[in-house]
């Protein structure tokens, strides 16, 4: 065995060694990583959550039907006066039946809902 061969193994043992220790440390850090990655994840898609909330909210802001400005909580649309019905799909009782429907036929049996 070489001079050469001797430093390459030692060389190769070192390396090997600290290889190991790095994988190690990597793993270790990979795992914090990957707590912390999932906390962030979550909290990523919490805020995700709140926004497409808070965008369906606005996309379903009340406008007047009249020129079209958002009118949030008003009856009456401070621009043109128009009033504004409630949000919502309107619930209505079946005169016919009693069940509650939001279309403009009772869903169960059919009657139309005035
Ligand atoms: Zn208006
Ligand atoms: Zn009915």
């Amino acid at each position: 065995m070489g001079l050469f061969d001797r430093i390459g193994e030692k060389l190769n043992e070192k390396v090997r060694e600290t290889v190991e220790q790095k994988i190690d440390e990597g793993i270790d850090r990979a795992v914090d990583k990957a707590t912390d990655t999932d906390a962030i994840e979550e909290r990523i898609q919490e805020r995700m959550d709140e926004r497409r909330e808070a965008k369906e909210a606005s996309d379903a802001a009340r406008r007047c039907p009249n020129c079209g400005k958002e009118v949030p909580e008003d009856p009456f649309c401070p621009e043109c006066g128009t009033r504004i019905e409630p949000e919502g799909p309107v619930e209505r009782k079946c005169p016919n039946c009693g069940s509650v429907s939001s279309g403009k036929f009772c869903s169960k049996c059919g009657t139309k809902l005035e």
